[in-house]
């Protein structure tokens, strides 16, 4: 599709990727009279909620506190039915957001942001688009999405492969069935977690590829009912500043004890509270130290290793599927809608690739080092790039025509996880190094996108022309996450927080951890003190 006549015009912003954070910025450009374009690659608006259709696809943050705060009258309007929204709920949210706020008219879908480039003299950005060919703008705002690059595994052989391959991250539109064949589904992440269930529903055969397992909480999904949403409805502001001020977008009681001061049971007992209240970060923050000592730590995940034993009949399976090789926590928790119950039917069948590693994919199916397996289809849910991977897809040039991907070659290195320096008029929305995927993802990305708005807003009262992050300030911000990342258990565990799990990524930890209430504080303080750690021109 070419992109729209309209967002040739003199720009003032090109905002790349239609996801919640892409929709939201242009909404909040055009409030400040700006024109601004959005080019997504996808066919669809929604990002995450368009491409990850695979059947199970669920929010695992409430419904009610995974939405948008900014419209009191959208908050009033909308109807969530469940607690945790299937995707095919969370994209009709989108597309009615999109709808209401006249969105679409500014939004050019399938069209990839392929280069960058910024013209010192004009101070704009050329962005190159496929196909739709070159537009400038004032500001480049990357709102391309954190895990939104999907990751292959690295077995050779796929494309020799004769069966049916999906891969949850693009799954499509059509309705893929499962009746009666072989399945093999590589990958126990999240995704992983939610597909397995429903296709063990469908599938004559399913064999799980395991190579690490996850700590899997039950979601105790439910429809909601009227009483509750009359009551969050009503008290909505007080919520929304809640989750503003939180640790992780999710307003809880801070834990005040140690798991080591308390005796078995009493520990056991917070673990329980935790476990039923289902949902991601209530039995992990029982306890101060859950997520900074390894022996604390070992408490909780050995208390969800026992209810391991107490879901799954066979004690060497359930074994198999109770993770040993990192801290609970520093791998992202799923949450659990029938997966470890699923391992009990008898035509669900686990192959551990630790003690099996994968080989090739063959023209009928997989080879491990045991055997090869016969698949019908083959459903991979091996995760994503993230964080980084979305960015360094685009080249991007910034001053004396300085490579992004070059000045990222260690990891990546902003001021916020907003901003790049030798990038002028450069933003990312919940980019590496700022709360992002370690927070509730609505409340990270409604922040990002009011600072970047408010910037934009200041340059423009004081004449700036640009902005851009000093070298200095993003130092200091770079050893600040670290620093804040070493004091937690995190580091340690291989995962796609630390790019561990993409070959050859540098391992740096992503996120900042410092918690959405602070890093709120921090991004607000710098923008009251004339946005400190910047240079304005
Ligand atoms: P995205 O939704 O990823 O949108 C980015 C868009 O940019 C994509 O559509 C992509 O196609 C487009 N794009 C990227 N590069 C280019 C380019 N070069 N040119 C053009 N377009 C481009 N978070 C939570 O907080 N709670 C959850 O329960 C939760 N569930 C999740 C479930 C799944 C299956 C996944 C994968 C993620 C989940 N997340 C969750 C994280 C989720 O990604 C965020 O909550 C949120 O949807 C991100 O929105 P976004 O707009 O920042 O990015
Ligand atoms: P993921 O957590 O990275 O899981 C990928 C899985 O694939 C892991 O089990 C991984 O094993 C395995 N894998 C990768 N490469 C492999 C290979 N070559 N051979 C064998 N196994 C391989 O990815 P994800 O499940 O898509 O989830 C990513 C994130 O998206 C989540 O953490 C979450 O933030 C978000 N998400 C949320 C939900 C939700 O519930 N709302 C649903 C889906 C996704 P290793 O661990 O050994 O690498």
């Amino acid at each position: 599709m070419a992109v729209r006549e309209a967002a040739r015009e003199a720009l003032d912003a090109i905002i790349v990727g239609a996801g919640i954070a892409g929709l939201y910025q242009l909404h909040r450009l055009r409030e400040l009279g700006l024109r601004a374009t959005v080019i997504e690659a996808a066919g669809g608006i929604g990002g995450t909620w368009y491409w990850n259709s695979y059947p199970g696809a669920r929010c695992d943050i409430p419904s009610m506190s995974y939405s948008y705060s900014f419209s009191p009258e959208l908050e009033q309007e909308w109807e969530w039915t469940e607690k945790y929204p299937a995707q095919p709920e969370v994209l009709r949210y989108l597309e009615h957001v999109a709808e209401r706020f006249d969105l679409l008219r500014d939004i050019t879908l399938g069209s990839r942001v392929t280069a960058a480039r910024f013209d010192e003299t004009a101070a704009r950005w050329t962005v190159t688009t496929d196909p739709g060919g070159d537009l400038t703008a004032r500001f480049l705002i990357l709102a391309t999405g954190c895990l939104s690059v999907p990751k292959l595994p690295e077995t050779p052989g796929l494309d020799r492969y004769r069966g049916r391959v999906h891969l949850t991250a693009r799954w499509g539109t059509g309705k893929a069935g499962f009746d009666g064949l072989r399945v093999g589904v590589i990958g126990t992440g999240s995704s992983g977690v939610q597909v397995i269930p429903v296709i063990a529903e469908q599938a004559a055969e399913l064999t799980v590829f395991q190579r690490t397992p996850s700590f899997c909480i039950p979601a105790g999904n439910r429809p909601l009912d009227a009483a509750e949403v009359a009551a969050m409805k009503a008290g909505y502001r007080q919520w929304r500043e809640a989750q503003r001020t939180s640790g992780f977008g999710i307003p809880s009681d801070p834990p005040a004890r140690s798991a080591l001061e308390v005796s078995a049971a009493e520990r056991d007992a917070a673990y329980q509270a935790g476990w039923e209240r289902g949902d991601l970060t209530s039995l992990i923050g029982s306890f101060t130290d859950v997520l900074v000592s390894r022996e604390a730590n070992e408490t909780a995940a050995e208390f969800v290793r026992a209810k391991i034993r107490a879901a799954v009949g066979d004690p060497g399976l359930a074994n198999a599927l109770s993770p040993r090789t990192y801290p609970i926590g520093t791998k992202r928790p799923c949450l659990d809608s029938g997966y470890y119950a699923t391992f009990n039917k008898s035509h669900v069948r686990l192959v551990d690739l630790r003690a099996t590693p994968l080989q090739e994919f063959t023209p009928a199916g997989v080879r491990t080092t045991q055997r090869e397996h016969e698949l019908d289809a083959i459903v991979l849910a091996t995760g994503f790039d993230a964080l980084t991977g979305a960015i360094a897809a685009i080249d991007i040039r910034g001053r004396d025509g300085a490579v992004l991907a070059d000045a990222w070659r260690d990891g990546p290195r902003n001021y916020l996880g907003l901003a790049v320096a030798g990038f002028p008029n450069l933003f990312t929305v919940t980019g590496p190094l700022s709360p992002s995927v370690l927070s509730n993802m609505m409340v990270s990305i409604e922040q990002h996108v009011e600072w970047i708005a408010g910037c934009i807003a200041a340059m423009a009262a004081a004449g700036h022309r640009t902005i851009e992050a000093t070298g200095r300030a993003q130092d200091n911000w770079v050893r600040h996450v670290a620093m804040v990342g070493a004091v937690t258990l995190f580091p340690s565990a291989d995962s796609w927080y630390t790019g561990a799990n993409v070959p050859g990524k540098p391992r740096v930890f992503l996120p900042y951890l410092g918690g959405v209430g602070e890093y709120r504080r921090a991004c607000d303080r710098v923008a009251a003190r004339g946005y400190q750690g910047f240079a304005l021109a």
